[in-house]
């Protein structure tokens, strides 16, 4: 991703923390495309990052920015892939990390963790609850914290996703994208490279509408949206297998809508059996191993293209923000209860 450099907060001449993350393909569904009733879908492939999710950028950045601005841990509060990919880059800049991850983070998530020597500490609670012992950590030991948005650079990283995809596209934007939404950085990145491609001049025209998708057992954006409100509410017991998305009150809640109503986009809820399914269905069909919050994105389109937000001729961007396999247990089977 340190293509984009001039776009993003590196020195000239400064080496980034780095494991050769972005540059993910950008694959055509053709049989997605027929089965969806849609003009042209891609597929922006995150799941070949290093650490196996699109977290990787985001993480790169920071990690680069707070190792030069002096610090010497960090600690992160994840529902799993965030964790991973930090531990991965604190390990690579020689620095400890600790993670906070619920204890129905899947098992080979925290397996992986651990395998960059990053310290898991399971909390009963959600990523909000992770959240709270985090900022307790960094507080009483001087760990740098990671939380997203609450620092200023994953957002940065989370942008190449965007430059990438208009590259990609022989710099034109496609009609729409379809995200899988959590804590909304990815959303919010790509709104502002959108935003940065078009002010540089190097891309003409609308930027793309802008859809999230989220699971029905936790859906504060899909909600907001319905009540045409400006911030989102915390959603209340939250539970999903596609634990990345399980973020009952993400912090750049607002900033997600005003991405949303700006671009003329949308927000829909998908069932956990839509996600899982659709999950299943397409790793089959195209070869690509979809997480369930790459599920979400496919099962989030057809509610789309049946709603009529998405048209027959729409050329549309989804995203397998993370790998499969990370989500199975030895048995090959995505935890599906609590
Ligand atoms: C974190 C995560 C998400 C949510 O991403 P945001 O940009 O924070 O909304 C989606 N999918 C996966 C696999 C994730 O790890």
């Amino acid at each position: 991703m340190w293509r984009y450099r001039r776009f993003l907060p590196v020195r000239p001449g400064e080496t980034p923390i780095t494991l050769g993350e972005g540059g993910t393909p950008l694959l055509e569904l053709t049989r997605t495309a027929g089965e969806l009733g849609l003009g042209q879908v891609w597929l922006k492939d995150e799941s070949i990052n290093p650490t196996g999710s699109f977290k990787a950028r985001g993480l790169a950045m920071a990690v680069t920015r707070a190792v030069q601005a002096g610090a010497e841990a960090f600690v992160i509060p994840t529902a799993g892939n965030a964790g991973v990919a930090l531990a991965a880059y604190a390990a690579r800049a020689s620095r400890r990390a600790v993670v906070f991850a619920p204890t129905t983070t899947p098992p080979t998530i925290l397996v992986q963790i651990r395998v960059f020597g990053g310290e898991v500490r399971l909390i009963d609670g959600h990523i909000g609850d992770c959240g709270r012992a985090a900022r307790e950590l960094s507080a009483q030991t001087g760990a740098f914290d990671v939380s997203t948005l609450r620092e200023p650079y994953r957002i940065e990283g989370k942008k190449t996703l965007g430059l990438e995809l208009a590259e990609q596209l022989g710099w034109t934007f496609p009609d729409a994208i379809v995200y899988p939404a959590g804590g909304g950085t990815g959303l919010i990145g790509m709104w502002l490279a959108f935003h940065q491609l078009c002010s540089a001049g190097w891309v003409s025209g609308k930027p793309p509408r802008l859809f999230a998708v989220q699971p029905a057992g936790c859906a504060p954006v899909v909600r907001a949206m319905e009540r045409g409100a400006e911030r989102c509410e915390a959603w209340a017991d939250p539970w999903t297998t596609a634990s990345g998305l399980r973020v009952p009150d993400p912090l750049g809640g607002a900033l997600m809508l005003r991405a949303i109503r700006e671009t003329g986009g949308g927000a829909v809820a998908v069932t956990d059996e839509e996600l899982t399914a659709q999950a299943e269905l397409v790793s089959r069909r195209e070869g690509v191993d979809f997480s369930p919050e790459g599920g979400a994105t496919i099962a989030g389109a057809a509610r789309l293209r049946a709603n009529g937000s998405l048209g027959p001729d729409d050329r549309v961007v989804l995203f397998n923000t993370g790998a499969g396999w990370l989500y199975r247990s030895e048995k090959g089977e995505v935890r599906r209860e609590k």
